[in-house]
């Protein structure tokens, strides 16, 4: 090592830990840029035009109708898909009864088993095509397709592969029997994602199931139902309704659906309990939060720092569990915040298929609008509003990171669910002060801890009123680890062994 290098480190030991940091930090002001970096989009093949997938064969929608799915970053139209009613969700229905009743239900679980690896098998095989198509369809970047969305959903058809020939060791009785045909409704923050989360165990369990994506990101669940063909998986056991809330709507007030899972806003959920309600259908729902992420003074900062950025600037902070309230110890406040800042001039915002980019677009034009709405809030209640300097494209749907400071309890942007890149800093003095603060809202999805005492992260836990709690780390998923909120972030679990619970008659 030269002596520059030596010189650099003794001073770098002299130099409290805060400043040296600082220091490290790499910006684009001094002139350094990335290179270009695009994920070929070639490997994806997209239709003009795509059917319904009923009784496993595309078809048009019985009343011919479709709607347009564009591309968020360019709002290049991409497809034009069916928009399945009335008539196709009978249909779709009707086909995965079938498939209960004559295939997929007496079908050993070993035998299901074998067609839930090879879907998983076939996701792995073709996870660069799933990761461009919904980076395409939903915005978000390439790198968290290819490393979050697409092989996690390849876990969840892994892990509920190995429960198919086990149910009888879950838990839940010596001969758990599936319940039969299950509707499922999904976001479009992680499209294809929350369909593994919904089909894996609804198929290992025994059930069939009918699925319908959300409106704006249609497509990797019609590459999906592409991969239940090639699996060769009995007509009729995944069907999948691309449509509006109509469609979701009728698929859950079917009286031929034995049980109805839901992923989506508080409000649609309960609308669909109300459908619900008296018809023996058993019923999900994992609904949105408002988590919050707890740093303490005594935590490792760079650490709380990278964790702070992955629980609100993930996916562009469309996540039913982000980290969307800060809450700060009072004493670091300030350092930390300024950290926060210094690291959000680093993100990179642009083209998703830049595998550089680590915020990609707003999904859609009524989103882009929702967080628009609700930062303008802020800065009317009167909290202080930071973005980071960063060019928005001309083109697409766009939102730079943001952070609120001097956020009260009880501004909306403390209270409601942004679903976007805006994180409300709050402070607190004592850990009682912050188990009050958390647990204000009406939420109880999820929450965070920073700090370096292991006692105080196991009292804070018992505290929390969140499904999940991420001790010093955060947005951390797992096929294996249950998942799900109370109060108004819904009821159920999925992931895990409870996952089973929901698709079984327990
Ligand atoms: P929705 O809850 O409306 O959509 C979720 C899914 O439900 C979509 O497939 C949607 O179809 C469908 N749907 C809509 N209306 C009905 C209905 N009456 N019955 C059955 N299904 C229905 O979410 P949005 O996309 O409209 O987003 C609105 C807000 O919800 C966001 O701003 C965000 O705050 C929150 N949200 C929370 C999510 C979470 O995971 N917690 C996920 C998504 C949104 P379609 O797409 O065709 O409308």
């Amino acid at each position: 090592m030269g002596d520059g290098a030596e010189r650099g480190n003794a001073a770098a030991r002299r130099t409290p830990q805060r400043q040296r940091s600082a220091g490290a930090t790499l910006t684009t002001e001094r002139g350094w840029q990335y290179a270009l970096a695009p994920e070929s989009r070639e490997i994806v093949s997209i239709e003009p035009e795509y059917g319904l997938f009923v009784g496993g064969k595309f078809t048009a929608a019985e009343s011919g109708g479709t709607f347009e799915t564009v591309n968020p970053a360019t709002e290049e139209p991409l497809a034009r898909v069916a928009m399945a009613g009335v008539v196709d969700v009978d249909r779709a229905v009707a086909a995965a009864r079938t498939a209960f009743e004559q295939t997929w239900g007496p079908m050993p679980g070993a035998e299901r088993a074998k067609y839930l690896y090879r879907i998983a098998r076939i996701l792995q095989e073709r996870s660069r095509e799933f990761a461009v198509l919904e980076s395409i369809d939903n915005g978000k970047p390439i790198k968290e397709t290819r490393d979050v969305d697409i092989p996690l959903a390849a876990a969840h058809f892994f892990y509920y592969a190995g429960w198919a020939d086990k149910l009888e060791y879950a838990g839940f009785g010596s001969d758990p029997r599936p319940i039969g045909v299950a509707g499922q409704v999904i976001p479009w923050n992680f499209p294809l994602l929350m369909a593994a989360w919904k089909l894996a165990p609804a198929l290992a369990a025994g059930n069939t199931c009918v699925l319908k994506p959300a409106e704006t990101t249609p497509l990797t669940a019609l590459l999906l139902a592409e991969v239940c063909q090639q699996a060769e998986l009995p007509p009729g056991v995944v069907n999948v309704l691309t449509g509006a809330g109509e469609t979701g709507a009728a698929l859950v007030a079917h009286p031929g659906v034995d049980k109805v899972a839901f992923t989506g806003s508080t409000e649609v959920g309960i609308a669909i309990a109300e459908t619900v309600a008296g018809t023996g259908k058993k019923l999900t729902l994992e609904l949105g939060g408002k988590a919050a992420n707890v740093v303490f003074d005594d935590a490792p900062v760079e650490q709380a720092i990278e964790g702070i950025v992955n629980g609100i600037f993930f996916n562009q902070g469309h996540v039913c569990c982000a980290g969307s309230r800060l809450l700060v110890q009072e004493s670091v406040a300030d350092h930390v915040v300024d950290r926060l800042r210094r690291r959000l001039t680093t993100l990179r915002l642009g083209d998703p298929l830049d595998k550089n980019t680590d915020i990609g677009a707003i999904n859609s034009r009524q989103q882009l609008d929702k967080i628009t709405e609700l930062s303008a809030a802020g800065e009317a209640e009167g909290a202080h509003r930071w973005s980071a300097p960063c060019e928005l494209p001309k083109k697409g749907f766009w939102f730079a990171p943001t952070v609120f400071t001097g956020v009260s309890q009880s501004h909306r942007i403390a209270r409601e669910e942004i679903f976007g890149p805006v994180l409300s800093v709050l402070t607190f003095r004592t850990p009682e002060e912050a188990v009050t603060k958390a647990n204000n809202t009406p939420y109880g999805l999820s929450a965070g801890v920073w700090t370096e005492k292991g006692s105080r992260i196991l009292w804070m836990a018992q505290r929390m009123r969140a499904g999940v709690v991420w001790a010093n780390t955060y947005n951390r998923f797992d096929p294996a680890s249950p998942f799900g909120g109370y109060r108004e972030s819904g009821f159920g679990r999925e992931g895990g062994r409870h996952g089973l619970a929901a698709y079984l008659d327990v």
